[in-house]
């Protein structure tokens, strides 16, 4: 690619593009061919002061604006967002590696936040209480925090960007944005220059993008500043446990969505059809790398037979390789990093006795980031993949003779974000999901499922706190009561 096209941005600060403090820029690789898709201003603890004294001055206007104005800006911005589209896609495949179908999704999927935003906007707000005193009123409002901070990953970034900030904004904070190092473009600058398009005024949207290098000092000076009321941060659990302690330590609350280990139960009962169907997607839509993708098959020993050959199957056909072809499944993975870490799982796994029934781990491509998809069985608990998010193109399948033992499977894990059970009898489904610890869980489905009306969040290592639903306004509002007398409180003792 000619240096030409390498796209340039700075940061935005108060509505306009701003050079970083240190003068610096960052490269964001092209995960397929490795050569240079941007070149952003790497952001320094001094950038976020700069952010949120703008964030902050923007707050008194923005959280008072009538709500018929600030529901206009996200229902334009869903509609740029749509018009924008064709853009946006080829950007996700460049940016990201993403496949056509995952970016579709993305794109679909990013369009319904900014909606339900926009519908956030009009609900209502607060609760009138009971009291002890007689004609007062007393209100459980619910009103916005102030800055808040949102950090994210890259891997489904118009989505996972768009989350971090759409309902924090519509409920009226303003937000100081970091998103990720391997998806500036999608995950933060495309999504501002969206909503600046719509109209959202200077200031109320901020976005700082970094340096790998300066990630830990840049997260570190925006949970640091008074200014940042609470943080919202979407990664891997390592970082997320990093955010929690500095969330804490500056008592401030924070979100916090994080790995999985996601297990698809296949009970004795099951449609063999549908189960195949659902693996396939649930393991290998955006080549694994979603936090919702199925780690891990547990199904019961009488159905292998009838699943493993057709699964098998259906996975070697795949389509691999470049993502700006729109039949390929599996693209690179989003760097040398996660190629080597998937790689590094399944050649452990295979080394310590695992089958492999199809895929070895080896690394290829232009830029030695794609690995064919690796189905693996045989594997036990002193193989590194047995209890490690693989987040790539690799899935195990584990045969139990129980759904008994299905559910120990499954609990025996870190994490707990999402998961799937597929069977004919619903009652049966229905004991395994009460058993099962995970934020979400779908029978007759697979992990892989959003809506921004359903409250989305894991427990265990996977994190705490929501988006998504009213549980999600929740998150990025407070409750104040307030109460009022109309001519002064009857009595005082003294
Ligand atoms: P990551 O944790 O490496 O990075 C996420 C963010 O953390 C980035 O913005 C990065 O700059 C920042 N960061 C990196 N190092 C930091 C440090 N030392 N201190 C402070 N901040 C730092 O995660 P990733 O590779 O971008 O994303 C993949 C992970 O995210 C997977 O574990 C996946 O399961 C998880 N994820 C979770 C959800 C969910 O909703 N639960 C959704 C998507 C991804």
């Amino acid at each position: 690619m000619a240096m030409s096209d390498v796209i340039e941005r700075g940061l935005l600060i108060g509505g306009n593009s701003v050079p970083a403090s240190s003068g610096k820029f960052a490269d964001d690789i092209a995960p397929w061919d490795g050569e240079i898709y941007a070149r952003v201003a790497a952001g320094t603890p001094a950038d976020i002061t700069r952010a949120a004294d703008a964030a902050e001055a923007a707050f008194p206007s923005w959280s008072t604006m009538g709500a018929f104005e600030r529901r206009e800006i996200f229902l334009r911005a869903a509609d740029v967002m749509a018009k924008r589209g064709e853009a946006a896609i080829a950007a996700l495949a460049r940016e990201t590696g993403a496949s056509r179908v995952f970016s579709q999704f993305n794109l679909a999927f990013c369009i319904q936040v900014l909606r339900e935003a926009a519908a956030a906007i009009t609900r209502p707000a607060g609760e009138l209480l009971a009291t002890s005193i007689p004609g007062a009123y007393s209100m459980a409002q619910r009103i916005p925090l102030g800055v808040v901070g949102a950090i994210s990953p890259w891997n489904a970034p118009l989505v996972l960007g768009m989350r971090s900030i759409a309902i924090p904004l519509a409920v009226g904070n303003t937000v100081v944005m970091k998103p990720s190092e391997d998806a500036p473009i999608t995950c933060g600058l495309l999504l501002a220059d969206v909503l600046a398009e719509a109209g959202l005024p200077a200031g109320v949207l901020n976005v700082v993008t970094n340096d790998l290098a300066d990630a830990g000092d840049v997260v570190a000076a925006l949970i640091a500043d008074p200014r940042v009321r609470n943080v919202n941060f979407t990664g891997s659990t390592n970082v997320g446990r990093i955010i929690g302690v500095q969330a804490a330590q500056h008592l401030k609350p924070a979100v916090l969505e994080l790995g999985g280990k996601n297990p698809l139960i296949i009970l004795e009962d099951a449609d063999p059809d549908l189960a195949v169907d659902a693996a396939v997607f649930g393991a290998f839509m955006n080549s694994g790398q979603i936090c919702m993708s199925t780690d891990r098959i547990i199904i019961h020993e009488s159905l292998v037979e009838a699943f493993i050959p057709r699964y098998v199957e259906r996975i070697k056909a795949l389509p691999c390789g470049d993502p700006a072809d729109a039949a390929t499944i599996v693209g690179p993975l989003i760097n040398r990093r996660g190629a080597q870490h998937v790689s590094a799982l399944v050649k452990d796994a295979a080394a310590k006795g695992a089958s492999l029934l199809t895929g070895d781990g080896s690394i290829e491509g232009p830029n030695g980031t794609l690995i064919r998809p690796v189905v693996l069985t045989e594997v036990t608990t002193d193989m590194d993949i047995f209890g490690s998010e693989i987040f790539g193109p690799a899935t195990v399948i584990h045969p139990v003779g129980s759904a008994e033992a299905a559910i120990d499977l499954a609990n025996d894990t870190e994490y707990g974000l999402t998961g799937g059970v597929i069977s004919r009898d619903l009652g049966a489904a229905l004991d395994v999901v009460s058993r099962v610890r995970s934020g979400i869980i779908h029978i007759n489905d697979q992990g892989i499922a959003d809506e921004p009306m359903a409250p989305f969040g894991g427990v265990k290592n996977s994190g705490y706190g929501k988006f998504g639903g009213t549980a999600g306004i929740e998150s990025f509002t407070e409750q104040r009561w307030v109460t009022i007398q109309p001519s002064g409180r009857p009595t005082y003792p003294f």
